[in-house]
């Protein structure tokens, strides 16, 4: 089962292409969210770990055949003016009041998915039902994810109004895959219960846009000891075209010179990703999962990860599933 699995992504990754966090850091989240939850969901997401990683890139994928899909996952803050996230009203109906939706459509819905899949989840876990309690909680991790990089919160996306082209891919899939074994990839998060999901979606996005400013600025800083173009971007022959990206060169540069934020966001995406699923659970009345729980549950493994996470082992001792899997770098 577990070798299906990983010849799955492989083959996945192969195919699709990468967008959006990219697979490494969508599967990456999915599964250090798993850590942060409560004893009595462990099992459950700890034997269905595998279908949560390996689906985390689902809804990106799912891009390709619902044209509904793609709006799915930003919101361009600019759009609502400077202070967006405090003027836009949290509740859909509200905001369709006020901005149409064709309008909430075309500048993206993100947080109104999440709370929407959260509800879902939710209610899949009313009913009990593994398999949709899987579904959602893949989707979700992956909406909150997105709701993580500062670009998915701008109609500046791709650094595209601002001479700056490639800052998309640059920030959320080249740096990753360069930069991944010096992440700090750890965290004692224990998950916490939110009383409003629209609140907590609303304040991610909040605080993911204004990291904008700082990650324009420290691009053009960068960009002034790469005065060789040669040196500051490569070629690559992907989605059927020779198309530009940045360097690796670069992107170790301006990792650097971020100083950490792309690896805190991962890390913040997987404790928010914790919260969310616990609140859902709670919400459905703290349901029994335990015979939803898939055989074996190999506990001391489960727990010998989480003190990995903790100190910031997992990539050392083999144990982050999505880095095991990489088929680029
Ligand atoms: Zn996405």
């Amino acid at each position: 089962m577990k070798k299906n699995i990983q010849i799955g992504i492989l083959l996945m990754a192969l195919v699709a292409g990468l967008s959006s966090w990219g697979f490494l850091v969508h599967r990456t989240v999915n599964q250090l969210a798993v850590y942060g939850l409560p004893k009595k969901m462990q099992a459950f997401f700890y034997t269905h770990m595998d279908s949560l990683v390996y689906n985390a890139p689902r809804p990106d994928q799912r891009r390709n055949v619902d044209p509904a899909e793609g709006n799915k996952h930003f919101l361009d803050g600019e759009y609502y003016g400077d202070h967006a996230f405090d003027i836009i009203p949290h509740k859909w109906e509200d905001a369709v009041a006020k901005y149409t939706a064709d309008t909430l459509k075309k500048y993206g819905t993100l947080p109104y998915v999440v709370v929407e899949t959260q509800q879902k989840l939710t209610e899949a876990f009313r009913k009990g039902n593994k398999d949709s309690i899987i579904f959602y909680a893949t989707d979700l991790g992956h909406y909150i994810g997105d709701a993580h990089v500062p670009l998915h919160t701008s109609i500046n996306y791709d650094g595209q109004l601002t001479n700056q082209q490639g800052l998309h891919d640059l920030w959320e899939t080249t740096i990753p895959e360069t930069e991944l074994a010096g992440f700090a990839i750890k965290s004692r998060h224990k998950a916490q219960y939110l009383p409003s999901v629209e609140n907590a979606i609303w304040s991610i996005l909040k605080h993911t846009h204004s990291l904008l400013p700082v990650m324009f600025a420290t691009e053009k800083e960068v960009s002034k000891n790469f005065t060789d173009t040669a040196r500051k971007y490569r070629w690559e022959f992907r989605w059927g075209k020779n198309r530009r990206f940045y360097s690796k060169e670069f992107a170790t540069a301006f990792h650097k010179a971020l100083k950490g934020s792309v690896d805190e966001q991962l890390i913040r995406s997987a404790n928010a990703l914790s919260d969310f699923w616990y609140t859902a659970w709670v919400n459905a009345g703290r349901p029994d999962l335990s015979s939803l729980v898939a055989q074996p549950y190999k506990k001391k493994q489960f727990r010998m990860e989480r003190k990995a996470y903790r100190k910031n082992q997992l990539i050392e001792k083999g144990w982050l599933i999505s880095n095991n899997f990489r088929t680029r770098d």
